[in-house]
Protein backbone atom coordinates (compact mmCIF):
# COMPACT_ATOMS: atom_id res chain seq x y z
CA UNK A 1 0.00 0.00 0.00
CA UNK A 2 1.55 3.21 -0.99
CA UNK A 3 1.06 6.09 1.59
CA UNK A 4 1.62 10.02 1.44
CA UNK A 5 4.03 11.70 4.11
CA UNK A 6 0.92 12.87 5.79
CA UNK A 7 -0.48 8.91 6.34
CA UNK A 8 -2.84 8.96 2.83
CA UNK A 9 -3.50 5.95 0.90
CA UNK A 10 -2.27 6.92 -2.35
CA UNK A 11 -3.66 4.39 -5.24
CA UNK A 12 -5.92 6.67 -7.51
CA UNK A 13 -4.06 8.45 -10.84
CA UNK A 14 -5.24 10.75 -13.11
CA UNK A 15 -3.54 10.66 -16.46
CA UNK A 16 -4.07 13.53 -19.02
CA UNK A 17 -3.92 11.92 -22.64
CA UNK A 18 -3.88 15.11 -24.44
CA UNK A 19 -4.40 18.89 -23.82
CA UNK A 20 -6.23 19.47 -27.03
CA UNK A 21 -9.94 18.92 -26.75
CA UNK A 22 -12.83 19.50 -29.61
CA UNK A 23 -14.93 22.05 -26.61
CA UNK A 24 -14.18 25.33 -25.39
CA UNK A 25 -15.61 25.43 -22.00
CA UNK A 26 -15.35 29.18 -21.04
CA UNK A 27 -13.95 28.07 -17.53
CA UNK A 28 -11.41 25.46 -18.83
CA UNK A 29 -9.89 27.38 -22.14
CA UNK A 30 -9.78 29.85 -23.61
CA UNK A 31 -12.11 30.27 -27.03
CA UNK A 32 -9.01 31.30 -29.00
CA UNK A 33 -5.33 31.45 -29.51
CA UNK A 34 -4.54 28.41 -27.43
CA UNK A 35 -1.12 27.16 -27.30
CA UNK A 36 -1.41 23.10 -27.89
CA UNK A 37 1.35 20.95 -27.12
CA UNK A 38 3.25 20.06 -29.74
CA UNK A 39 3.48 16.30 -30.43
CA UNK A 40 7.45 16.49 -28.62
CA UNK A 41 6.28 17.49 -25.73
CA UNK A 42 3.56 15.03 -25.28
CA UNK A 43 3.80 11.99 -23.63
CA UNK A 44 3.78 9.21 -26.36
CA UNK A 45 2.01 6.37 -25.50
CA UNK A 46 5.20 4.01 -25.16
CA UNK A 47 6.03 6.60 -22.21
CA UNK A 48 2.60 6.74 -20.39
CA UNK A 49 2.60 2.85 -20.69
CA UNK A 50 5.82 3.08 -18.77
CA UNK A 51 4.90 5.39 -15.86
CA UNK A 52 1.53 3.43 -15.61
CA UNK A 53 3.24 -0.07 -15.11
CA UNK A 54 5.73 1.84 -12.67
CA UNK A 55 2.79 3.35 -10.62
CA UNK A 56 1.04 0.32 -10.75
CA UNK A 57 3.79 -1.77 -9.26
CA UNK A 58 3.79 1.34 -6.59
CA UNK A 59 0.24 1.06 -5.00
CA UNK A 60 -2.14 2.67 -8.08
CA UNK A 61 -5.48 0.45 -8.46
CA UNK A 62 -7.23 3.17 -10.47
CA UNK A 63 -6.17 4.84 -13.70
CA UNK A 64 -8.73 7.83 -15.05
CA UNK A 65 -7.58 8.91 -18.32
CA UNK A 66 -8.78 12.40 -18.83
CA UNK A 67 -7.53 15.51 -21.02
CA UNK A 68 -8.24 17.59 -22.73
CA UNK A 69 -10.67 15.62 -24.37
CA UNK A 70 -9.42 11.83 -24.67
CA UNK A 71 -11.10 10.82 -27.39
CA UNK A 72 -9.35 12.86 -30.28
CA UNK A 73 -6.23 11.35 -29.54
CA UNK A 74 -5.36 9.37 -32.16
CA UNK A 75 -5.24 5.88 -31.37
CA UNK A 76 -6.89 6.12 -27.89
CA UNK A 77 -8.54 3.06 -28.10
CA UNK A 78 -5.60 1.29 -28.76
CA UNK A 79 -4.24 2.71 -25.38
CA UNK A 80 -6.86 2.02 -23.45
CA UNK A 81 -6.68 -1.72 -24.93
CA UNK A 82 -3.10 -1.92 -23.53
CA UNK A 83 -3.61 -0.47 -20.53
CA UNK A 84 -6.51 -2.72 -19.88
CA UNK A 85 -4.20 -5.42 -19.66
CA UNK A 86 -1.81 -4.27 -16.92
CA UNK A 87 -1.52 -6.50 -14.43
CA UNK A 88 -2.71 -4.84 -11.33
CA UNK A 89 -5.13 -2.08 -12.66
CA UNK A 90 -8.32 -2.82 -10.97
CA UNK A 91 -9.92 -0.31 -12.09
CA UNK A 92 -10.09 1.87 -15.48
CA UNK A 93 -12.04 4.73 -16.05
CA UNK A 94 -12.73 7.64 -18.26
CA UNK A 95 -13.91 11.56 -18.33
CA UNK A 96 -15.29 12.57 -21.52
CA UNK A 97 -16.73 15.45 -23.33
CA UNK A 98 -19.16 13.10 -25.02
CA UNK A 99 -18.80 14.63 -28.35
CA UNK A 100 -16.36 11.81 -30.25
CA UNK A 101 -17.94 8.85 -27.55
CA UNK A 102 -20.67 6.59 -28.52
CA UNK A 103 -19.25 5.02 -31.30
CA UNK A 104 -16.81 3.49 -28.73
CA UNK A 105 -18.90 2.73 -25.99
CA UNK A 106 -19.27 -1.73 -26.88
CA UNK A 107 -15.67 -1.02 -27.09
CA UNK A 108 -15.18 0.66 -24.11
CA UNK A 109 -17.37 -2.21 -22.18
CA UNK A 110 -15.36 -5.28 -23.48
CA UNK A 111 -12.20 -3.87 -22.27
CA UNK A 112 -14.16 -3.71 -18.98
CA UNK A 113 -14.27 -0.15 -18.39
CA UNK A 114 -17.89 0.58 -16.99
CA UNK A 115 -17.08 3.96 -15.38
CA UNK A 116 -17.27 7.16 -17.25
CA UNK A 117 -17.48 10.61 -16.29
CA UNK A 118 -19.49 12.57 -18.50
CA UNK A 119 -19.82 16.50 -18.68
CA UNK A 120 -22.59 18.02 -19.18
CA UNK A 121 -23.34 21.40 -17.44
CA UNK A 122 -26.69 22.28 -19.36
CA UNK A 123 -29.47 20.66 -21.21
CA UNK A 124 -30.58 23.51 -22.92
CA UNK A 125 -28.72 23.94 -26.63
CA UNK A 126 -28.13 27.12 -26.90
CA UNK A 127 -26.67 27.62 -23.30
CA UNK A 128 -24.28 24.59 -24.68
CA UNK A 129 -23.30 26.78 -27.20
CA UNK A 130 -22.58 29.70 -24.79
CA UNK A 131 -20.47 27.77 -22.63
CA UNK A 132 -18.67 25.79 -25.12
CA UNK A 133 -18.72 27.68 -28.02
CA UNK A 134 -19.76 24.58 -29.77
CA UNK A 135 -23.63 22.97 -31.03
CA UNK A 136 -22.84 19.68 -29.58
CA UNK A 137 -25.68 19.04 -27.37
CA UNK A 138 -27.20 16.61 -29.13
CA UNK A 139 -23.98 14.47 -30.12
CA UNK A 140 -23.35 14.40 -26.08
CA UNK A 141 -27.07 13.66 -25.34
CA UNK A 142 -26.66 10.59 -27.54
CA UNK A 143 -23.96 9.55 -25.82
CA UNK A 144 -25.48 9.71 -22.17
CA UNK A 145 -28.32 7.70 -23.95
CA UNK A 146 -25.41 4.90 -25.12
CA UNK A 147 -24.42 4.96 -22.05
CA UNK A 148 -27.40 3.81 -20.34
CA UNK A 149 -27.98 1.24 -22.79
CA UNK A 150 -25.03 -0.62 -22.22
CA UNK A 151 -25.25 -0.54 -18.14
CA UNK A 152 -22.71 1.81 -17.85
CA UNK A 153 -21.99 3.37 -14.28
CA UNK A 154 -21.92 7.36 -15.16
CA UNK A 155 -21.57 10.37 -13.67
CA UNK A 156 -22.45 13.25 -15.01
CA UNK A 157 -20.26 16.42 -14.05
CA UNK A 158 -22.08 20.03 -13.89
CA UNK A 159 -19.74 22.93 -13.35
CA UNK A 160 -22.11 25.49 -11.38
CA UNK A 161 -21.92 28.87 -12.90
CA UNK A 162 -23.14 32.09 -12.11
CA UNK A 163 -24.75 34.03 -14.79
CA UNK A 164 -24.84 30.69 -17.05
CA UNK A 165 -26.05 27.48 -15.76
CA UNK A 166 -27.95 28.21 -12.46
CA UNK A 167 -31.35 27.75 -14.44
CA UNK A 168 -29.97 23.94 -15.23
CA UNK A 169 -29.53 23.14 -11.49
CA UNK A 170 -32.74 21.47 -10.80
CA UNK A 171 -32.96 20.10 -14.83
CA UNK A 172 -30.10 18.31 -14.04
CA UNK A 173 -31.45 17.00 -10.72
CA UNK A 174 -34.24 15.83 -12.39
CA UNK A 175 -33.00 13.46 -14.28
CA UNK A 176 -31.87 11.25 -11.74
CA UNK A 177 -35.45 10.79 -11.19
CA UNK A 178 -35.33 8.18 -14.43
CA UNK A 179 -31.78 7.53 -14.93
CA UNK A 180 -29.67 5.49 -12.74
CA UNK A 181 -26.61 8.20 -12.69
CA UNK A 182 -25.25 10.44 -10.29
CA UNK A 183 -25.76 14.19 -11.43
CA UNK A 184 -22.32 16.52 -9.28
CA UNK A 185 -22.19 19.49 -9.33
CA UNK A 186 -18.65 20.91 -8.83
CA UNK A 187 -17.82 24.45 -7.55
CA UNK A 188 -16.03 26.49 -10.21
CA UNK A 189 -12.40 26.44 -9.66
CA UNK A 190 -10.19 28.78 -11.20
CA UNK A 191 -8.27 26.59 -13.74
CA UNK A 192 -9.51 29.12 -16.95
CA UNK A 193 -6.52 29.11 -18.85
CA UNK A 194 -6.25 32.87 -19.58
CA UNK A 195 -5.23 34.13 -16.27
CA UNK A 196 -8.37 35.92 -15.38
CA UNK A 197 -8.99 34.90 -11.59
CA UNK A 198 -11.80 35.94 -9.56
CA UNK A 199 -11.78 36.59 -6.18
CA UNK A 200 -14.44 35.26 -5.06
CA UNK A 201 -16.68 31.71 -5.42
CA UNK A 202 -20.35 32.97 -6.30
CA UNK A 203 -21.29 29.25 -6.30
CA UNK A 204 -20.30 27.11 -3.18
CA UNK A 205 -21.24 23.64 -2.04
CA UNK A 206 -23.75 24.78 0.36
CA UNK A 207 -25.33 27.38 -1.94
CA UNK A 208 -25.63 24.00 -4.16
CA UNK A 209 -27.62 22.07 -2.10
CA UNK A 210 -30.03 24.61 -0.51
CA UNK A 211 -30.81 25.64 -4.13
CA UNK A 212 -31.39 21.94 -4.70
CA UNK A 213 -33.48 21.59 -1.25
CA UNK A 214 -35.74 24.35 -2.35
CA UNK A 215 -37.35 22.02 -5.44
CA UNK A 216 -36.32 18.84 -3.38
CA UNK A 217 -36.99 19.65 0.20
CA UNK A 218 -37.14 15.76 0.77
CA UNK A 219 -33.63 15.30 -0.26
CA UNK A 220 -31.07 12.71 1.94
CA UNK A 221 -27.98 12.74 2.82
CA UNK A 222 -26.34 9.19 2.02
CA UNK A 223 -23.05 7.61 2.75
CA UNK A 224 -20.22 9.00 1.03
CA UNK A 225 -17.52 5.83 -0.50
CA UNK A 226 -14.48 5.72 0.94
CA UNK A 227 -12.12 8.51 -0.96
CA UNK A 228 -15.38 10.64 -1.96
CA UNK A 229 -14.82 14.11 -3.00
CA UNK A 230 -18.44 14.04 -3.64
CA UNK A 231 -21.53 14.74 -1.05
CA UNK A 232 -23.72 12.21 -1.69
CA UNK A 233 -27.42 12.53 -1.62
CA UNK A 234 -30.67 10.30 -2.91
CA UNK A 235 -34.19 11.92 -3.29
CA UNK A 236 -36.44 9.36 -2.28
CA UNK A 237 -38.22 7.78 -5.04
CA UNK A 238 -35.24 8.44 -7.77
CA UNK A 239 -33.26 6.04 -9.71
CA UNK A 240 -30.33 8.04 -9.81
CA UNK A 241 -28.19 9.94 -6.74
CA UNK A 242 -26.76 14.12 -6.81
CA UNK A 243 -23.48 14.37 -5.49
CA UNK A 244 -21.90 17.92 -4.98
CA UNK A 245 -17.91 18.19 -4.88
CA UNK A 246 -16.80 21.32 -2.88
CA UNK A 247 -13.75 21.52 -5.32
CA UNK A 248 -13.01 25.05 -4.83
CA UNK A 249 -13.86 24.79 -1.13
CA UNK A 250 -11.33 22.36 -0.67
CA UNK A 251 -12.92 19.93 1.96
CA UNK A 252 -11.78 16.59 0.68
CA UNK A 253 -8.26 17.03 1.54
CA UNK A 254 -8.04 14.71 4.20
CA UNK A 255 -8.57 11.83 2.22
CA UNK A 256 -7.15 12.59 -0.78
CA UNK A 257 -6.24 9.56 -2.48
CA UNK A 258 -4.66 10.76 -6.29
CA UNK A 259 -1.93 11.98 -7.91
CA UNK A 260 -2.21 13.14 -11.42
CA UNK A 261 0.33 13.01 -14.34
CA UNK A 262 -0.42 15.89 -17.33
CA UNK A 263 -0.31 15.51 -20.90
CA UNK A 264 3.03 17.04 -20.82
CA UNK A 265 4.42 14.09 -17.76
CA UNK A 266 4.30 16.72 -15.09
CA UNK A 267 3.49 14.73 -11.82
CA UNK A 268 1.43 16.89 -9.77
CA UNK A 269 0.42 15.62 -6.11
CA UNK A 270 -2.18 17.98 -6.17
CA UNK A 271 -4.79 19.38 -8.22
CA UNK A 272 -3.53 23.57 -7.02
CA UNK A 273 0.19 22.52 -7.19
CA UNK A 274 1.95 23.70 -10.44
CA UNK A 275 3.76 19.96 -10.84
CA UNK A 276 6.30 18.52 -8.68
CA UNK A 277 8.32 16.87 -11.18
CA UNK A 278 8.68 15.60 -14.98
CA UNK A 279 8.50 12.36 -15.43
CA UNK A 280 8.42 12.81 -19.19
CA UNK A 281 11.69 14.59 -19.35
CA UNK A 282 13.01 11.91 -16.65
CA UNK A 283 12.20 9.49 -19.37
CA UNK A 284 13.79 11.03 -22.31
CA UNK A 285 17.22 11.95 -20.15
CA UNK A 286 17.39 7.63 -19.90
CA UNK A 287 17.24 6.89 -16.20
CA UNK A 288 16.06 3.35 -15.69
CA UNK A 289 12.45 2.16 -13.58
CA UNK A 290 14.18 1.93 -10.51
CA UNK A 291 15.29 5.59 -10.84
CA UNK A 292 12.24 6.72 -11.71
CA UNK A 293 10.24 4.81 -9.18
CA UNK A 294 12.28 6.33 -6.55
CA UNK A 295 11.77 9.84 -7.25
CA UNK A 296 8.09 9.70 -7.89
CA UNK A 297 7.60 7.83 -4.21
CA UNK A 298 9.99 10.89 -2.97
CA UNK A 299 7.66 13.33 -4.65
CA UNK A 300 4.23 11.41 -2.90
CA UNK A 301 6.11 11.78 -0.10
CA UNK A 302 6.40 15.50 0.37
CA UNK A 303 2.99 16.15 -0.48
CA UNK A 304 1.11 19.44 0.60
CA UNK A 305 -1.37 18.63 3.41
CA UNK A 306 -3.80 20.37 1.16
CA UNK A 307 -4.93 22.43 -1.83
CA UNK A 308 -4.28 25.16 0.01
CA UNK A 309 -1.05 24.65 1.46
CA UNK A 310 -0.42 23.30 -2.26
CA UNK A 311 -1.43 26.54 -3.83
CA UNK A 312 0.54 28.56 -1.49
CA UNK A 313 3.70 26.43 -2.56
CA UNK A 314 3.80 27.19 -6.38
CA UNK A 315 6.80 28.31 -7.73
CA UNK A 316 5.28 30.30 -9.75
CA UNK A 317 3.68 32.89 -7.75
CA UNK A 318 0.72 34.25 -10.24
CA UNK A 319 -2.67 33.29 -9.07
CA UNK A 320 -4.04 29.65 -10.39
CA UNK A 321 -4.83 30.50 -14.13
CA UNK A 322 -3.51 27.49 -15.77
CA UNK A 323 -6.09 25.49 -18.19
CA UNK A 324 -7.90 22.48 -17.06
CA UNK A 325 -7.24 21.09 -20.33
CA UNK A 326 -3.37 20.96 -19.14
CA UNK A 327 -4.29 19.38 -15.97
CA UNK A 328 -7.66 16.71 -16.25
CA UNK A 329 -9.43 17.77 -13.71
N1 LIG B 1 -12.73 16.86 -21.74
C1 LIG B 1 -13.17 15.96 -20.74
C2 LIG B 1 -14.41 16.47 -20.05
O1 LIG B 1 -14.73 17.64 -20.20
O2 LIG B 1 -15.04 15.68 -19.38
C3 LIG B 1 -12.10 15.64 -19.71
C4 LIG B 1 -11.22 16.76 -19.23
S1 LIG B 1 -12.04 18.04 -18.30
C5 LIG B 1 -10.71 19.12 -17.96
C6 LIG B 1 -12.36 17.20 -16.75
C7 LIG B 1 -13.38 17.86 -15.86
O3 LIG B 1 -12.85 19.10 -15.41
C8 LIG B 1 -14.71 18.17 -16.52
O4 LIG B 1 -15.75 17.53 -15.80
C9 LIG B 1 -14.83 19.66 -16.41
O5 LIG B 1 -16.15 20.08 -16.19
C10 LIG B 1 -13.93 19.98 -15.22
N2 LIG B 1 -13.45 21.35 -15.22
C11 LIG B 1 -12.76 21.99 -16.19
N3 LIG B 1 -12.48 23.26 -15.83
C12 LIG B 1 -13.02 23.44 -14.61
C13 LIG B 1 -13.09 24.54 -13.72
N4 LIG B 1 -12.54 25.73 -14.00
N5 LIG B 1 -13.72 24.36 -12.54
C14 LIG B 1 -14.31 23.16 -12.22
N6 LIG B 1 -14.27 22.10 -13.03
C15 LIG B 1 -13.64 22.22 -14.22
FE1 LIG C 1 -12.62 20.40 -23.27
FE2 LIG C 1 -13.24 19.14 -21.02
FE3 LIG C 1 -12.02 21.53 -20.98
FE4 LIG C 1 -14.53 21.41 -21.78
S1 LIG C 1 -13.79 20.87 -19.74
S2 LIG C 1 -12.86 22.54 -22.82
S3 LIG C 1 -14.60 19.49 -22.79
S4 LIG C 1 -11.19 19.66 -21.71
Amino acid sequence: MLLDNHGRTINYLRLGVTDRCNLRCFYCMPEKGIDWLSRKELMSYAELMRVCSLLVKTGIEKIRITGGEPFVRTDIMQFLTALSKLNGVKELAVTTNGVLTAPHIPELKSLGIRNINLSLDTVDRDRFLAITHRDELPAVLDTLEQLLLHNMDVKLNAVVMEGKNLQDIIPLVALTKDMPISVRFIEEMPFNGDGSHYPVLHWDHIKILQTIKKTYPAIQKVADPAYSTSYNYHIPGHKGNVGIIAAYTRSFCGTCNRIRITPQGTLKTCLYDDGVLNIRDMIREGHDDQYLQHSLLNAINKRAKDGWEAEKNRKEKNPVHESMATIGG
